[in-house]
């Protein structure tokens, strides 16, 4: 990152600047709404709203679910849709958990 005051490059995330001493943000990695890569049931929109609102990723989606229902399907649909595509990607953080490796070497046989 680059310090907005001096417009050095520091480390990313730094608290303070360390050639002016300017305070960075808020000290907390920025918070990004982002599709969860490993939290993710369709594309992880759902996960990824968990994620931003540190909550559990089954609620968001019996909420999503239900509200979707509730309004007739399609406005759900559409706005999933929508967050798919306006959603990056998070980038991939390997989980405690142990997620399932996917790239599975030399299956080539036919
Ligand atoms: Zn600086």
């Amino acid at each position: 990152m680059i310090c907005p005051t001096c417009q050095r490059e520091i480390a990313d995330y730094s608290n303070f600047c360390y050639f002016c001493g300017t305070r960075q943000g808020s000290g907390v990695p920025s918070r990004r709404l982002m599709r969860s890569v490993v939290d993710s049931k369709i594309a992880g929109v759902c996960g990824g709203f968990a994620d931003y609102f540190n909550s559990d990723s089954t609620v968001v989606r019996i909420l999503f679910v239900f509200l979707t229902i509730a309004t007739g399907l399609v406005p759900g649909i559409v706005a999933y849709v929508v967050a798919w595509i306006l959603m990056p990607q998070a980038p991939y953080v390997s989980s405690p958990a142990g997620v399932a490796n996917t790239a599975a070497p030399g299956s080539g046989q036919r």
